[in-house]
């Protein structure tokens, strides 16, 4: 099934299992070179605040153009990068990068657009000599901690340990905002949201998907937005992709929405000029 599943996606991994380790070191290997050769690349998807359509957030997200393969996705290669330890170095040019696009955006623009940065669970614990904290990279750079936002999932809060908790208020304690991604996948605790004081709940793009008014996925949608404003916690949907799933979460309360409705992720070049027309 898995081998399916792999077919009928454009993918990385196109041939049979059997070389699957073999294809996993030329990927690890891939990944060195590409840190190196700068084939690494953010690009920056505006999350709009639906009540009054400003943008004034957006998520960054990782692209990698390989020089043979063609675009490779995040879904495929930063698992790979956890497992093998890769993504301390990814994950320190992703903060970096985005860190210093926030300070040049605000330059430029005059006010603040808050950057969110993904950041994997594996990089937040594996704490390594030549790999600052965010907190610390903002002190490098000179930025203040409101400009930008780190998005975790659920996993990372169920698995913290006494160290990385104490990371995530360094963070808070530094200004930064915090969003649990892919809510409603994964165990959908609502006493983490309240226990690690998080700033935004991100529902997750499937719930999105099914949205129309008689859907379960509607139901529950609500019952997340309700929930999460009780607990002080705003709601973004991911994956907005038709007029109608963004009447349902106006309707429901929903604070933001990001989705290709109002724009894919862009370079940077490109996000300034969406930003100039639209923001
Ligand atoms: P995520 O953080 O949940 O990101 C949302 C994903 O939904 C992105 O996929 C985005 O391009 C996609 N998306 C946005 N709007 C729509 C829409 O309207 N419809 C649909 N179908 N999709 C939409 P992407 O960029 O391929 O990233 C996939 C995942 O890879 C991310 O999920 C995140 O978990 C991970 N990732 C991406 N960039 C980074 C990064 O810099 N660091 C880390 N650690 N993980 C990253
Ligand atoms: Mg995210
Ligand atoms: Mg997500
Ligand atoms: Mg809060």
């Amino acid at each position: 099934e898995a081998k399916r599943a792999g077919r009928n996606r454009v993918s990385y991994f196109t041939r049979s299992l059997q070389d699957d380790a073999e294809r996993r070191m030329r990927l690890v290997a891939d990944m060195h070179a590409a840190i190196e050769q700068a084939q690494f690349s953010l690009v920056y998807q505006p999350i709009v605040h639906i009540a009054s359509g400003k943008v004034r957030k957006a998520e960054a997200l990782i692209r990698w153009q390989h020089p043979e393969r063609g675009h490779v996705s995040p879904a495929d290669f930063i698992p790979i990068a956890e497992e093998t330890g890769l993504i301390l170095p990814i994950g320190d040019w992703v903060m970096r990068t985005g860190i210093k696009f926030a300070r040049d955006l605000q330059a430029r623009l005059g006010e603040t657009v808050q950057i969110s940065l993904n950041k994997s669970p594996v990089h937040l614990r594996n704490r390594k000599p030549g790999y600052p904290s965010v907190v610390e990279l903002l002190a490098e750079y000179g930025v203040s901690g409101s400009l930008i936002a780190v998005e975790m999932t659920e996993g990372m809060l169920i698995e913290a340990d006494e160290q990385t908790l104490q990371r995530l208020y360094a963070l808070r304690d530094a200004g930064v905002q915090v969003s649990l991604d892919d809510f409603g996948t994964g165990y959908s605790s609502l006493s983490y949201l309240k226990k690690f004081d998080i700033d935004y709940l991100k529902i997750d793009q499937s719930f999105v998907r099914g949205l129309s008014a008689h859907s379960s996925e509607r139901a529950l949608c609500e019952a997340m937005i309700v929930m999460a404003h009780k607990l002080g916690i705003e709601v973004v949907a991911e994956g907005v992709e038709t007029h109608e799933q963004l009447a349902l979460l106006r309707e429901a309360g929903c604070d933001y929405a990001q989705g290709y409705l109002f724009s894919r992720p862009l370079p940077a070049e490109h996000f300034e000029v969406w930003l100039r027309e639209n923001g």
